[in-house]
């Protein structure tokens, strides 16, 4: 059997044209827009208009919604370039690489026809409402309420560390709609219009001065076709959202910017005569680096592979959230220890090396194995899911 692990000549053209739209046109200003959770501003929208306009965004979504029809494997190659470049995200990511996919399954053909095709454009985002105060990893004790009222519902309640939110069109908002049964049999997925009366943002800044949101629902009327799916197997929805997530959101290629970076900073850097790049601490822990976002490229390369070609996924997306999420602050922490006392020098100071970045990305780390699922509740999913073992 032959194994051929390149592209074919058509990827391969697609590659292409996407690598010389974004050496033309990303910027490392549009690229912080989407890493720092701070919304896309004015020159984020424009690079996402061209985006679109350049005939590089949606081809592997349904053409009937405004992409082209092709497989998985485009968006990947997208996601992989953009990645190389600033550790850039697909402007709007979370409509393109979550909420999408979902509303694609399981949302009405009313609900398709309305949302995916301004998805696809990379026109319009959404908050992720899953977490509350009291559930985190154990989405399972969430408390929103929904209250059918005719052909609305009323939703009261609130939810914590919603990212997106303060400058999303949407929120992705998964509630309990049925008290008297099991919480897994009574939730459901809304999409609800982020500035319908009686939603309150409040702003959270995170330690890398990232903006995270708690979001108070008083009374918030949500008509019944912004039901995602069917009404109380919002938890199922929900998980295959977060299944989603996994495959298109921990990218290896956006730390490759980072060795990139190391590189360079230790052959161009002097310590005691010679540059950084002759020490074999420091060749050393770049080797590692290297070394560990190829094995994290072929392992999500392995669960994009599984579902392009619809196979049973267990545990491998989720194999790939934790050796991504690891991979992040293993390797930022060995950056700090190249970059030794100077790491700590924020971007602005004149003596920052790598422009600050590495300090940046060292206090972001931290959110990396929380977000999405913690690396403990993801370690439980391979064992139990992946692995048959029994519940710990
Ligand atoms: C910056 C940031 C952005 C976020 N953005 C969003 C967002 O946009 N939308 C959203 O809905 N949520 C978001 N989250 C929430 C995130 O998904 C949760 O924080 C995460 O799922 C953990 O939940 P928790 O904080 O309630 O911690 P807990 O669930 O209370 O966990 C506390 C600790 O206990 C451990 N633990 C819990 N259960 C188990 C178990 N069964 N076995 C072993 N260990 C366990 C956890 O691993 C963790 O270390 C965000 C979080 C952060 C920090």
């Amino acid at each position: 059997m032959a194994w051929d692990f390149g592209l074919s000549k058509e990827e391969e053209a697609y590659r292409q044209q996407v690598a010389e739209f974004l050496d033309r046109e990303l910027t490392e200003e549009i690229a912080r827009q989407s890493w720092e959770d701070l919304g896309l501003g004015k020159e984020g929208r424009a690079f996402a208009r061209k985006l679109w306009e350049s005939g590089l965004l949606g081809w592997s979504w349904p053409e009937e919604y405004g992409g082209r029809g092709m497989p998985p494997i485009y968006d990947f190659i997208l996601l992989d370039e953009l990645g190389k470049r600033w550790s850039a995200h697909v402007p709007n990511d979370v409509g393109y690489t979550m909420t999408g996919h979902t509303i694609l399954r399981r949302g009405s053909e009313e609900m398709k026809k309305e949302f995916l095709p301004r998805i696809i454009r990379g026109e319009i985002e959404f908050g992720l409402g899953y977490t509350e105060p009291e559930a985190g990893s154990d989405l399972a004790r969430l408390k929103m309420y929904a209250e059918e009222d005719g052909d609305y519902y009323v939703i009261n309640g609130q939810k914590t560390f919603n990212t997106e939110c303060h400058y999303s069109e949407y929120h992705w908002l998964c509630c309990l709609t049925d008290k008297t049964v099991s919480p897994y049999k009574g939730m459901t997925l809304f999409i609800v219009d982020m500035n319908a009366p009686g939603i309150t943002i409040r702003p959270m800044t995170t330690m890398s001065g990232e903006q995270t949101n708690e979001i108070f629902y008083d009374d918030v009327r949500v008509h019944k076709s912004r039901i995602v799916g069917e009404k109380n197997k919002g938890f199922y929805h929900m998980m295959e959202a977060l299944g989603s997530e996994r495959n298109y959101v921990f990218v290896p290629s956006r730390y490759r910017p980072y060795l990139e970076m190391l590189i360079d900073y230790a052959k161009n850097t002097m310590y005691e005569d010679k540059p950084l790049a002759e020490n074999p601490m420091v060749r050393d822990k770049i080797a590692q680096i290297a070394v560990e976002v190829e094995t994290a490229q072929l392992l999500a390369d392995h669960a994009r592979w599984m579902e392009w070609n619809q196979m049973t996924m267990t545990c491998e997306p989720e194999i790939t959230k934790v050796v991504v999420s690891e991979l992040e602050q293993k390797m930022v922490d060995s950056a700090m220890q190249i970059l030794d006392l100077y790491c700590q020098l924020e971007e602005g100071s004149k003596y920052a090396p790598c422009g600050g970045r590495i300090e940046w990305e060292f206090l972001h780390s931290f959110m990396t194995t929380i977000g999405a699922g913690t690396s403990e509740v993801g370690r439980n999913v391979i064992a139990q899911r992946g692995l048959g073992l029994p519940r710990g």
